[in-house]
């Protein structure tokens, strides 16, 4: 069985959800290997979590200072490693580093690209979603080792027992890496919420919500729900919420279990951002609101009245 590499997105010695959610997709395909990148000592701590999810082999490059690094590394790695194990395909996040990465390699490969999967059949037909839901697209790569980037939270993760066979991998020389260096991060100041790409229950505020102040109410169903916050470049712009937490086309991508809106009206670029969210609530007081096109469960009120009454009942039942 071909092999299928998954580039590892990790954290904090944690593996993301992201990357479990891609080995289960991977199993569909052939034989998963998690491909690790990170600096000297870092990869060990995430083999256990890579195992419980059907990793068959883990890859693992490690190197002073990759963290520092822009995305080359890794980009050097998958390519060097699918010169000398010809997988079925690779597999990325589509985040803001993975796009990039897959990008990248693709083109080093010469190998055809498909971006934001929702889905991937046995056959490497990825199932995508256009122009704001409108279309649902199915493709493949007909060119090359197909590298193929999937939407965070798209597929449910598998746990699945894998031999995690480990195999150093040494570094490829990364041509350019030292032209641009990480001097400092600074993380997005969602507290204790769970990150907007990785949560699997968003609560978004939109212009409706009024101001800055105002956005309590958004916050305290999110926390009620173990949530994470959202908001739409209406409420972002009004300065309402930091532009770190903006869903949409020129925003971030989720793909929750539960995507709930408040107070957004559901233009074409909002839904760019979160049309593939498997369950999706509206709160608007205008009926006519095309979110309420796309919502599977629509109430039509004041949010200010309808969402406290939610936040309280759901406390009740827990
Ligand atoms: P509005 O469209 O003003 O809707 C507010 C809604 O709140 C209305 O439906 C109203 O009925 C409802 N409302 C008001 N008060 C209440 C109340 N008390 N109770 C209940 N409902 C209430 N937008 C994004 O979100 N993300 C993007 O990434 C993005 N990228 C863009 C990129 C480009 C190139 C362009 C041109 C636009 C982009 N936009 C994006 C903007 C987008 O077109 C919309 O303007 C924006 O999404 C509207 O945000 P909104 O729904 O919060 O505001």
């Amino acid at each position: 069985m071909s092999e299928v590499l998954v580039l590892v997105e990790h954290s904090a010695g944690e593996v993301k959800k992201v990357t479990l959610e891609l080995l289960t997709a991977a199993r569909r395909l052939g034989s998963p290997s998690a491909v690790v990148v990170g600096e000297p000592g870092s990869t060990a701590k995430l083999y256990e979590s890579l195992a419980a999810h059907g990793a068959e082999k883990i890859y693992a490059a490690e190197g002073n200072g990759l963290d520092d690094v822009l995305i080359t590394p890794q980009v050097e790695v998958l390519a060097s490693l699918t010169t000398q194990t010809s997988p079925a395909a690779v597999l990325v996040a589509a985040s803001v580093d993975g796009k990039e990465i897959a990008g990248r390699l693709a083109v080093k490969l010469d190998s055809g690209l498909l971006s934001e999967a929702v889905d991937i059949d046995a056959d490497g037909v990825a199932s995508r979603s256009l122009f704001g839901g409108t279309y649902d697209a199915k493709a493949k790569v007909t060119k090359g080792t197909p590298v193929i980037t999937v939407l965070p939270g798209s597929i449910e993760v598998e746990q699945c027992i894998g031999a995690a066979g480990e195999h150093a991998v040494e570094m490829p020389s990364h041509d350019g890496a030292t032209n641009a260096r990480i001097t400092g991060r600074q993380p997005a100041e969602a507290g204790d919420r769970p990150e907007l790409t990785e949560a699997s229950i968003v609560v978004s505020g939109g212009r409706g919500i009024g101001s800055a102040e105002q956005f309590e109410v958004v916050e305290k169903l999110a926390d009620t729900l173990g949530a994470a916050v959202g908001a739409s470049r209406a409420a972002v712009d009004s300065g309402y919420y930091p532009h770190q937490f903006q869903v949409g086309q020129t925003g971030k991508t989720v793909s929750p279990q539960l995507y709930i809106a408040l107070g957004i009206s559901g233009a074409i670029q909002h839904r760019a951002g979160m049309q593939t969210s498997k369950t999706i609530v509206a709160i608007n007081k205008d009926p006519e609101a095309p979110i309420f096109d796309i919502a599977d469960y629509g109430i039509v009120g004041d949010l200010f009245t309808v969402t406290p009454q939610l936040t309280d009942e759901i406390t009740t039942r827990k």
